[in-house]
């Protein structure tokens, strides 16, 4: 098996050259600090390009950790699959091709760690369907967030952003309103949201 940092720069590199996108060099440290923070079992990636960031979390959970990526575009998880074959990780990953809003719908059991990293206009959308799936002390980090210092404050953006803006607020609204969440803006790279769910004290059972 390849190592692993290796394997990673021979991804970004291939990132750039075919401009495929995957974390910005300046978020990466906010998505490897809150995994190795949270050493998850099982996580949940929304997005998985080439599956570099697949990879990153896999580096950083804990050993056992199980993953499943989702990824709209069939090539890009061909080539996805082929770079996590190659890797110490590869039994540990699967691929899911096809619509992420269905196929969250169809999965179980309970994630302790999300990474919503793919449409962002349905980043509210993901996140209703995920909460089922997340466990009583899961954590969800959102990538682009901030998207190109357009969300907050009061920058003018091009129209064509209208619905992603919007729905970027949204979701910082609902994890940031929620209680139940607590909730850190970073705005390294293109703005990631940490969202640690919180054991909720019960004191009337
Ligand atoms: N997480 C990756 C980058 C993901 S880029 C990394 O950091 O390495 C966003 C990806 O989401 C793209 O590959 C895109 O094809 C995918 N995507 C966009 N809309 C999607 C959808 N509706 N369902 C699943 N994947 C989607
Ligand atoms: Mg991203």
């Amino acid at each position: 098996m390849e190592d692993i940092d290796k394997l990673l720069g021979e991804m970004q590199l291939y990132g750039q050259e075919n401009k495929i996108p995957i974390i910005n060099e300046k978020g990466k440290p906010a998505l490897v600090e809150a995994v190795r923070q949270k050493r998850p079992h099982r996580v949940l990636e929304i997005g998985t390009a080439i599956g570099y960031s697949t990879l990153l979390i896999a580096r950083e959970a804990a050993d056992d950790v199980k993953i499943d990526t989702l990824e709209l575009s069939e090539e890009r998880a061909e080539i996805a699959q082929a770079y996590i074959s190659r890797s110490v990780y590869k039994d540990r990953i699967k691929i899911h091709i096809g619509d992420a809003g269905e196929i969250i719908t169809a999965l179980s059991g309970k994630y302790d760690f999300v990474f919503i990293d793919a449409a962002k206009g349905q980043y509210p959308d993901y996140f209703r369907k995920l909460y089922p799936l997340l466990s009583a002390d899961g954590m969800i980090v959102a990538d682009n967030v901030l998207f190109r210092g357009y969300v907050m404050g009061n920058r003018e953006y091009p129209r064509r952003f209208k619905t992603i803006v919007k729905r970027l607020r949204e979701y910082i609204a609902l994890v940031s309103n929620t209680p139940e969440f607590a909730t850190v803006i970073k705005e390294d790279g293109d703005g990631l949201a940490i969202s640690q769910r919180l054991m909720v004290e019960c004191d009337n059972q």
